[in-house]
């Protein structure tokens, strides 16, 4: 899966600051404070990989501060309207945290 085009880790910091300046509201739960940032569609999906347009800010692995979800985690590799239907049947999932 990991091409030619991968990003840099030096390429994501500065993406990942550039979109958490702008905002660091999850695309997942809604809630402030990602620390992470994840593709809107995959690139699994044929997102594009280094379009900042196609990144948002997201609960990285430290999950949400406020809800408590690991919410770059619940995504993996779904598009957001698969992940926002798990998102209103969470209650299911009583796993451990
Ligand atoms: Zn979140
Ligand atoms: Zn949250």
């Amino acid at each position: 899966m990991a091409g030619r085009d991968e990003l840099t880790s030096y390429q994501y910091r500065q993406m990942r600051a550039r979109i958490l300046r702008a905002s660091d509201v999850c695309i997942m739960c809604g809630h402030a404070a990602s620390d992470a940032v994840d593709h809107i569609v995959p690139v699994a999906r044929g997102g594009a990989r280094r379009d900042p347009g196609n990144l948002a800010p997201i609960h990285g692995v430290d999950g949400c501060p406020t809800c408590g979800r690991k919410c770059n985690n619940d995504k993996g590799d779904k598009l957001l309207s698969e992940v926002k239907r798990l998102q209103t049947s969470v209650d299911w999932y009583a796993g451990p945290q």
